[in-house]
């Protein structure tokens, strides 16, 4: 705890995935299907790409008492991550997704979230000291949104920036918006805010606009392949993404957080921090699967040299 600088509150999930020739129809069995497992979950994933990327993160999270919370929980020490506060649930299941893929590339997605919704306002004051004396808060929105604005508020009344990534899309309380500092939507996420139809930078400026009105200071809104657009006071600047060779592109966001918010806690300027951010998603997009497409500090600096 004592060099904390990056509080993760959120979901940690296990991916149960199929790949199959087709998605299933319902009360048919379809064999001849391919079986892997992934470390997943919004809140996990970001926790592992700030890690990767060099932050000293804390992650408060809870899990079950099963194979798959252990499982979970030996991945975060792996990546050095301090789980202090991932709390072992006595009575729900750790969250789990079950992924169909087709060749084709579509998918079917059922989630049962198990301990990730028993996540509760205790366990965010049980952390509060360690919330307290982080730099920055970054949270998402698949865990319970009380639990969310406890954190926010010890966050914000300690001087910490308070970083909302509002994924999965759903609509977010002013109560918990008014402690946010920095809002990162991808554009599904601003239009669901904010009912403008994203099909323009002129469009996400308009969105962003529109999310500054209800308070926010900074909303980077993140545009895939090009890049993430900064609206704040100072104005709108678009920082282009970067050109790769696109393969699975989940996690993206979450990679795009988790090292945001570590270029942030070194002090580097916004349109630093996302170009930074904008190199590790890219990197991610280029390699398969959630948690084993992040990439380390090293492979960033690097791929930032290659540009
Ligand atoms: P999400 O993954 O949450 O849907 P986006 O699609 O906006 O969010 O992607 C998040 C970030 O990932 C983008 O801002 C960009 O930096 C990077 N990114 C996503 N797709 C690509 C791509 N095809 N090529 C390069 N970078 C990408």
């Amino acid at each position: 705890m004592a060099n904390t600088n990056i509080v993760v509150v959120g979901s940690s999930n296990t991916d149960f995935i199929v790949k199959l020739k087709r998605i299933p129809k319902p009360g048919e069995t379809l064999l001849g299907g391919e079986f892997f497992t992934a470390a997943g979950g919004k809140g996990a994933n970001q926790a592992v790409a700030a890690a990767r990327a060099g932050g000293q993160v804390s992650l408060v999270a809870r899990v079950g008492s099963d194979v798959f919370g252990d499982r979970a929980i030996a991945g975060f020490v792996e990546d050095g991550i301090d789980v202090t506060h991932v709390t072992r649930d006595p009575r729900a299941a750790s969250g789990a997704a079950l992924i169909f893929v087709a060749r084709d590339g579509e998918n079917c997605i059922a989630v049962a979230s198990g301990a990730n919704g028993r996540l509760c306002p205790a366990d965010a004051k049980k952390a509060g000291p360690v919330i307290a004396q982080a730099k920055v808060l970054l949270m998402q929105l698949e865990t319970p949104l009380n639990t969310l604005v406890t954190a926010a508020r010890l966050a914000a009344s300690a001087g910490a920036l308070v970083i909302l990534n509002p994924a999965p899309a759903r609509t977010v309380p002013n109560q918990l918006l008014r402690h946010v500092a920095i809002l990162t939507p991808n554009e599904s996420e601003a239009e669901l805010l904010t009912g403008v139809k994203l099909k323009s930078i002129a469009t996400a400026e308009k969105a962003a606009a529109k999310l500054r009105d209800r308070g926010i200071q900074t909303v980077v809104l993140t545009l895939g392949a090009r890049g993430a657009l900064i609206s704040n006071e100072q104005g709108t600047q678009t920082i282009a993404g970067f050109k790769v060779k696109a393969l699975d592109a989940t996690a993206a966001g979450d990679v795009f957080n988790g090292a945001l918010a570590v270029a942030l806690t070194e002090g580097r300027p916004l349109s630093q921090a996302v170009r930074m951010a904008n190199a590790a998603a890219a990197i991610s997009v280029t390699r398969v699967g959630a948690q084993p497409s992040i990439p380390t500090r090293e492979m960033i600096e690097r791929f930032l040299k290659s540009q």
